[in-house]
Order: structure tokens, then C-alpha cells, then sequence
């Protein structure tokens, strides 16, 4: 099939969120030639610092979503908290990608988990909880070790509840009185040997690109760490890539997806999926420095009807985040010859708070100090 014909120079994409995923995307706009205009309730943030343009107003405020429609040539967003309704509301006047659909599989863990079933993809056991009772009978259901998860809403580990003994249960109550606006879903928990995660494109043409699995640890519920290339053997790499074509394809999803999975020694089904994330994703935020083309490039060819680019790298990498005070570490860094750094320009240092990252790049198959 012909490729459609890419926006041309100087169209405006408008992105929904301010903070350093927008600001990433914005900063990848710009050499291929087009302006960003940033939709986000904020006054300040990472991505005001780096757009052509902004619009400050909250997510249902219908006059300013009209007017922001009318400055751009195609809309995306930065995180899966948007409200669906801003979605459906400005996709009537301008492309949106990704699509409502793919929003509203990804920001509900019970849709999220429904559909990854339905196009075979395994996922941890999971049973919806709407009150005590349900979480009750889901526990007898899927048996403990457990996690409670809000349905909607959560990030970084926020609102989770690991059920390890019944003595647990009672935080696990106190998380579905205070979820008063939705339900809640527990999960199996997976005895995994360690976390992956994979980033595709789609286009609208249904070519796909996909980066090869990054290895990721976790610190008290956040990223800490991606190391590439994961120490996972090739038919996983393979396997993995295959799920997370599947798992885009299903959805006539375009641009940037982060595909997180769990990888277990159980030899038949080694490949479980935890969760997927409608945009780019912090564990692809290594192809900024290791591939000729990043993922926030990428995205932004997905997006404005560019022929998708390689995925290749040119290096071994690691990514760390810096989260909090971490962020002080930076000027350490800027002495290291294989250091790329990554910062976001918040103002304030909080604690858990991602403040910036550092690609560390090695030669192939040299060990990572
Ligand atoms: P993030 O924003 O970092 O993706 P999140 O709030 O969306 O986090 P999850 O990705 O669902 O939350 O869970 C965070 C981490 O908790 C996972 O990366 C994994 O380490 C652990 N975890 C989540 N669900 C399970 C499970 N069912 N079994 C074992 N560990 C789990
Ligand atoms: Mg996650």
C-alpha cells in the first residue's frame, strides 16, 4: 500500500500533559520540522520549557479543547490518565493517535486484562473487586500471595495493595473504601525471574517497528534501571516482539506503545504481561541515545504519517533514573565519557519524583560498570 502522505513541514502537533514525555516528544519534533503546542492544566512544567506554543486549561474544558484543536494538525498525549471523554471530544475535530479505543483499554486494568485474553496473551489471574466482599471471594478464587490494584488511575505502584497473609487484608479494605470513584482488581502475584518490557510502532499503514526488550528493575515501585540487551535468551526476545505486534495490531492502534512484561522460568508459557502503555514509555527512554532513532521520534513519524525508522542500536545501554535528590548526582555524570544526560527541569525535588535520567552507552558485549 502507498504511504499516506506525511504532514508537512511546519504542521503543529498537539500534545495533552506538560510533563517530560511531552517535553521528549516536543524536543524529537523539532529537527523533523514540525512546532508542538502543549494542552495541560499547568501554568509551568518539563514540556512548556521546549513547544512552540501552549494552551493552559483543564481537560474538560471544552472552549480551550476547541481552540487547541484548531491550532494543531493531529493530537497526541503523554500518559493514559486523560480523561476518555477529552479524547472522544477532540477526535471529532482532529486525528487523534492513539486512538480512544487503545486509551480506554490501557487505563482500565480489568479492559486492559479482558482484552490481552481475548488476543491470547497471558496475564496474571486477576478478578474484579468492587467491596470487601468481592475481595473476600477473589482471595478464596486466586489465593495469596496477591495484589489489590485501583482499577484506574494508578502509576509508580500508587494505589496497590500487596496481599502477602491475611493480616494484609485489612490495608487491602482500606484501599477500596478510599478507590470511591471506580473499582479495584486483584491480581495472582507472578514469581517472575525478572521484568521486560517492549516499545512498538504501528503507523496507519499497519507497519510495525519494535525495539528489542529492554531488562527492567524497579525501586520502591518505580523504574530505577533498564539494561540492554536483557539478559533473556533469543526465542523470549522473539516471543515477546510477537505479543506485543499482536497486542498493537488488535487495537489499529498508531504510534508508541510500552509493552511491560513478566518473564518466569515455568518453561512452556515463559511470557506473562503485566500491563501496556498507550504512549512512550520511561523503559525506552534508552533509544534516545543507543538507536539511530528513538522512540519519541519514532512516535512522532507514527503519528504525522512519516515511514516508521529503524530500531536498530548502535550500543549496549543502560538507563538510570535519577528520581528525587538522585537528581544532585547529574553533574557527577557530565565528566563520564559514555554519560548522556537527560534532565527535566522541575523546580522542585520531591521525593519518588522523576527529575531525569542517564543513558550510559558501552561497546557491544562489554561489561557494564
Ligand atoms: P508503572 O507506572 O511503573 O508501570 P504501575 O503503577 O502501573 O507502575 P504496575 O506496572 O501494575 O503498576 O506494577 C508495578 C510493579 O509491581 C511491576 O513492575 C512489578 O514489579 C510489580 N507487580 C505488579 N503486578 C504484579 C503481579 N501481578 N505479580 C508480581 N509483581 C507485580
Ligand atoms: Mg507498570
Amino acid at each position: 500500500m502507498a504511504h499516506q502522505q506525511a504532514l508537512p513541514t511546519n504542521s503543529t502537533i498537539g500534545i495533552l500533559g506538560g510533563g517530560q514525555l511531552a517535553r521528549m516528544l516536543s524536543l524529537a519534533a523539532t529537527p523533523l520540522g514540525y512546532k508542538t503546542c502543549i494542552y495541560c492544566p499547568e501554568d509551568n512544567g518539563p514540556a512548556l520549557d521546549v513547544c512552540h506554543s501552549n494552551i493552559v486549561g483543564a481537560y474538560d474544558d471544552e472552549q480551550k479543547l476547541r481552540a487547541f484543536a484548531n491550532k494543531v494538525d493531529v493530537i497526541t498525549y503523554e500518559f493514559e490518565n486523560i480523561p476518555a471523554a477529552t479524547i472522544a471530544y477532540l477526535d471529532g475535530l482532529v486525528n487523534v493517535h492513539p486512538n480512544l479505543i487503545s486509551l480506554q483499554t490501557a487505563q482500565d486494568r480489568l479492559v486492559e486484562k479482558d482484552y490481552l485474553n481475548k488476543v491470547g496473551t497471558q496475564t496474571a489471574p486477576y478478578a474484579n473487586v468492587a467491596n470487601k466482599a468481592d475481595l473476600d471471594a477473589a482471595i478464596i478464587q486466586l489465593g495469596l500471595p496477591a495484589i489489590l490494584k485501583t482499577r484506574t488511575m494508578g502509576y509508580d505502584g500508587k494505589g496497590q495493595v500487596v496481599i502477602k497473609t491475611p493480616n494484609d487484608v485489612a490495608e487491602a479494605y482500606k484501599l477500596i473504601e478510599d478507590n470511591i470513584f471506580a473499582d479495584c482488581i486483584l491480581e495472582g502475584f507472578i514469581d517472575f525471574d525478572l521484568e521486560i518490557s517492549v516499545i512498538i510502532a504501528r503507523d496507519v499503514n499497519d507497519n510495525v517497528a519494535i525495539y528489542e526488550p529492554s531488562e527492567n528493575d524497579h525501586k520502591n515501585h518505580i523504574l530505577d534501571i533498564s539494561t540492554i540487551p536483557a539478559n533473556v535468551a533469543p526465542f523470549i526476545k522473539d516471543q515477546a516482539a510477537a505479543l506485543a505486534t499482536n497486542i498493537i495490531k488488535g487495537l489499529d492502534y498508531v504510534g508508541i506503545m510500552g509493552v511491560e512484561l513478566f518473564v518466569s522460568s515455568i518453561a512452556n508459557n515463559p511470557l506473562i504481561v503485566n500491563e501496556i502503555a498507550p504512549r512512550v514509555h520511561n523503559s525506552g527512554h534508552w533509544t534516545q541515545d543507543a538507536c539511530y532513532i528513538s522512540q519519541f521520534e519514532q512516535h512522532i513519524r507514527a503519528i504525522t504519517n512519516m515511514p516508521l525508522g529503524t530500531t536498530k542500536r548502535h550500543s549496549d545501554v543502560v538507563m538510570k533514573n535519577l528520581i528525587g535528590d538522585d537528581v544532585n548526582k547529574a553533574a557527577d555524570y557530565a565528566s563520564q565519557e559514555n554519560a548522556h544526560i537527560h534532565l527535566y527541569g522541575k523546580a522542585d525535588i520531591k521525593p519518588g519524583r522523576k527529575m531525569g535520567h542517564i543513558n550510559l552507552l558501552y561497546p557491544f558485549g562489554q561489561p557494564k560498570g
